[in-house]
Order: structure tokens, then sequence, then C-alpha cells
């Protein structure tokens, strides 16, 4: 994890306990807690680090390997270590002494055609990639139960022909983005693309909604086990899509 090396104030973020609570770097850049007594106490580096940054990336909720062997280890070790950490680094670089340091970054990408580039790229790369590690499981695949199945044979008449559906959308992609199937506003569900790092969540979608699934289908995240076949890509996923989260998100999204 990279700490943003200096600012002059910092909020604590991370901690929803303490969220809003005052952090202030000294003159060698350390975040201190202030103490009416004292002055600035020096937190850990630990701490430090963690709490220096507005966004964290955290660790894949399993191993590497652990989706082998539909998703090889390999390119989940450079996929989650490299990319994604690169788009956490490259948010917090675009944000670092602004307003968008103490918003919710759902808030910053539904307001997101008010800012800079870099804003939209890496905050889209950033919770496209937490929302995509968390849908994926060890123990995934099979078929949607409850409201979820029902939902998706409302919208698209039966659960395979939603999968060709979300196919098409991620063979469709020109270049590199993301297929998704959302919640709309009306309450019915759809399936659509995004470019790039683009999300439903965003102002610009032309796809509006909330995201209950996601499929990176940029090259970086299929290219070392399925070279230019993208179509198998797609077919591996449902190996792996853990349908209790997906129906997790529906029944959240729907509050
Ligand atoms: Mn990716």
């Amino acid at each position: 994890m990279n700490a943003r090396p200096y600012s002059e104030t910092f909020f604590w973020k991370n901690d929803r306990k303490n969220k809003g609570s005052f952090v202030k770097a000294n003159i060698l850049g350390q975040a201190c807690v202030i103490s009416p007594t004292v002055g600035l106490i020096p937190i850990s580096y630990e701490l430090n680090s963690q709490y220096i940054m507005a966004f964290t990336l955290d660790p894949l909720p399993y191993a590497n390997d652990a989706l082998e062997p539909h998703f090889d280890a390999l390119t989940m070790e450079i996929h989650h270590d490299r990319h994604h950490n690169a788009y956490v680094t490259n948010l917090n670089n675009a944000i670092a002494g602004t307003d968008l340091e103490n918003m919710a970054l759902t808030d910053i990408l539904a307001n997101i055609s008010k800012y800079p580039a870099a804003v939209r790229n890496n905050g889209g790369g950033h919770f496209n990639h937490d929302l995509f590690w968390n849908i994926l499981s060890p123990k995934g695949g099979g078929t949607p139960t409850g409201p979820l199945a029902e939902a998706i044979n409302s919208a698209f008449g039966s659960f395979d022909e939603f999968k060709a559906t979300f196919k098409n959308a991620a063979m469709t992609r020109f270049g590199s983005g993301w297929a998704w199937l959302c919640l709309k506003a009306d309450g019915t569900l759809c399936v659509c693309s995004t470019p790039n790092q683009d999300n439903p969540l965003m102002d610009v979608a032309e796809c509006p909604g909330t995201p209950l699934l996601g499929l990176d289908v940029w090259e970086h995240a299929y290219y070392l086990k399925f070279q230019n076949k993208r179509p198998d890509f797609v077919d591996t996923f449902w190996n792996v899509v853990n349908w209790e989260a997906v129906a997790e998100r529906y029944a959240s999204a729907q509050k």
C-alpha cells in the first residue's frame, strides 16, 4: 500500500467510528492526531498509511489461486496487485487536496461529469474492480435463486437467455470496458456495457442503474490464459460467479 507522501491536513476517513476526526501532518509529513495539550502526536506508520489515503486497496477475498482452474492465479495476482492497485493510487493522487477526499466513491461517480478524466478513469476503476472481486467465489457457479432468479426470468425469459444477452454485451463492447447486470430505477433488470472504466452509476452512463454483476473485458483480465478468446473467458466466468453475493446486491439495491 502506498501512502500519499505529503499533504497538510487529512481527515480520518476509513474508520467509520472516527469518520471526520481530524488528522494533520507534521512538518515531516507524518500523519498526527491533534492533542489539545501536547500538540501533534505522530501515529504509527501502519496507521499512517492506512488512514492517510482517501481510498485503499482491500486484499482479494480469497487466495490468488482460489478460482483455478477457471481464472488463473497469475492473472488474479497481476490484476489485483498491479492494475487495481494503480487505480487506487492514481485516484488518490487525482483527488489529493480536494473535497473529493471526503466523499463516498458512489457520490463521486454520480457526479463524475464535474470532475477530471483521471477521477473518472481511476474512480471507476477502483469501484469496478472492488465489485468484481466480490461477485466472484471459488464456490461460485450454478444458478441464482429466489427473488433475483425471478427478476432475471422476468426480464430475460430464462437464465440461459440472460447469459446469452450478457455475453453479447461483453462481446460487442469494442476495446476495453465492462459488461453489467443492473437494477434500473424502474425496478427492472437490464444488461449493458460501458467503455473503459465507466460504470452505470456515473451520470454520463448511457445505461444508468445500480450494478449487481460486472465482468471486466479489458484484455488484462484474460489475455494470459485466454489470449484473444474473449468468448471463452465469458463462458468461464459463469463458473465463478457468486450468485449469493449478487442476490445480496440486488436486495440492498432495492432498499
Ligand atoms: Mn481490470
